[in-house]
């Protein structure tokens, strides 16, 4: 129940309202269905069903690693409903298809609540300006065709408008300060979008002139749509590897900005705790000078493994250039950051490292420490630098106090 109250529960609740509000009048001012479009209704449903079992695994790879938010294909089909069909039926396609699709798309209720009323209300309101403006889809002299277009356009933009503003807006609620591609989804995501509901009102108009084009659609589209999630899950890997660190596999600085920010803004919004260390292996320069820069590479890549089996998934862990790396623990307060601390030095102290010395002799490296310095949000700062800062402040004292050990920031910001 907190949660609901917090701003964007609230929010929420009220976009959840405004979808409820915004479909009644749709269906008041629609007509009534008739038996061509109840079957109109069927064709649509059946490649909708299809649609979705062909692509759904590719649309989730795309969905999980968006940087903001993503409209799916499915609006073809959907904006071609709320074109052709009258509200209730467009609004009833809708509903089944979200009520479908919950068990495999794996969101909280109350998410899934709030992206099924954002979809619903901008159908809605799309069949609100087909009532409206109540053109022919038939095109008839020059004038009627261009009415056409112009109420085309108008219940696209108003559809895209009200789905962008409400993800929009959550999204600013939630994640404050985001930039704004990340509120209003890229370039790609929304010419993606553009696109679909070009064709979605496309199939809108020739169904008019025959109830089973959308097979011939669908046909068309398949293979497009495995396409472009191809694509996608491609770029997306580019974009992974400009922010990993090849030597350990973690992230590298580049990365640890944006996620760590990211994570620290999220916990803030949310009033929720958040850690951050710094942690610094110890007379590290003394590996290369004794047995080469190899062997220091292969401890480095040691200390990676341990990073990344010691976070939970959800928490950053970044390696921020030379031999310091970063560990961003959201939800985790001071005290347990440094019971985390802790284990990680204990288990840099176990690594035995088989390297090669100058010569190529095989070496075997063990007993190294670290020093880790320890902040937390919000006490110690509520941006990444702030945190970095003080967290930095805390590794520095570590150093100067003998080396091997946690200190955590105990002065507040
Ligand atoms: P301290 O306990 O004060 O941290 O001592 P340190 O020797 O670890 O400290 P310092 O930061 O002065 O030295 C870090 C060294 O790490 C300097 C550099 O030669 C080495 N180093 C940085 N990046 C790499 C890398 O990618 N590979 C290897 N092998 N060494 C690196
Ligand atoms: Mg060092
Ligand atoms: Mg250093």
């Amino acid at each position: 129940m907190r949660r609901l109250l917090r701003p964007h529960g609230v929010y929420a609740l009220l976009v959840d309202l405004a979808a409820v509000v915004t479909c009644l009048v749709a269906v008041q001012l629609s007509p009534l269905p008739t038996a061509k479009d109840v079957v109109a209704f069927g064709v649509l449903a059946v490649v909708l069903g299809a649609h979705i079992v062909i692509v759904w695994r590719g649309e989730e790879r795309r969905r999980d690693r968006a940087m903001g938010p993503i409209f799916d294909l499915t609006s073809v089909w959907t904006f071609a409903a709320v074109v052709v069909l009258p509200a209730a039926l467009a609004l009833g396609l809708i509903l089944g298809m979200r009520i479908g699709t919950y068990a495999i798309r794996r969101r909280p209720w109350w998410r899934y609540l709030f992206g099924t009323a954002v979809i619903l209300a901008s159908a809605a309101a799309a069949e609100i300006v087909f009532a409206v403006i109540d053109a022919p889809l038939t095109g008839g002299d020059v004038g009627e065709q261009a009415l056409m277009l112009a109420t085309l356009a108008a219940a696209g933009g108003v559809y895209w408008l009200v789905q962008a503003a409400a993800h929009a807006g959550i999204l600013t609620l939630t994640l404050p300060g985001e930039r704004f591609r990340e509120q209003w989804g890229t370039r790609t995501e929304n010419l993606i979008e553009a696109g679909t509901l070009a064709v979605g009102g496309l199939l809108g108009v020739i169904m008019t002139h025959g109830v089973l084009y959308p097979l011939l659609v669908l046909a068309v589209l398949a293979p497009l749509n495995l396409l472009l999630a191809d694509r996608q899950a491609d770029a997306a890997e580019l974009r992974e590897h400009a922010r990993t660190d090849a030597r350990t596999g973690l992230l590298n600085a580049r990365g640890l900005a944006e996620q760590g920010a990211r994570v620290l803004q999220r916990c803030h919004g949310s009033a929720s705790p958040a850690a951050m260390l710094i942690i610094d292996l110890d007379y590290f320069k003394s590996i290369n000078d004794s047995w080469g820069h190899p062997a220091g590479d292969a401890v480095l890549g040691a200390v990676g493994r341990v990073l990344r089996h010691a976070v939970r998934p959800g928490d950053v862990a970044a390696r921020d250039g030379g031999e310091e790396f970063v560990v961003v623990l959201p939800d985790t307060t001071i005290e347990d950051a440094a019971v985390v601390a802790d284990r990680i030095r204990a288990e840099l102290a176990a690594l035995e490292v088989v390297a090669t010395d100058k010569n190529g002799a095989p070496i075997l490296i063990t007993d190294r420490t670290a020093s880790i310095g320890v902040a937390a949000q919000p006490d110690h700062g509520t941006t990444f630098d702030d945190l970095r800062r003080a967290a930095d402040a805390a590794l520095y004292e570590a150093k100067n106090s003998g080396r091997d050990r946690t200190v955590l920031v105990t002065e507040p910001a």
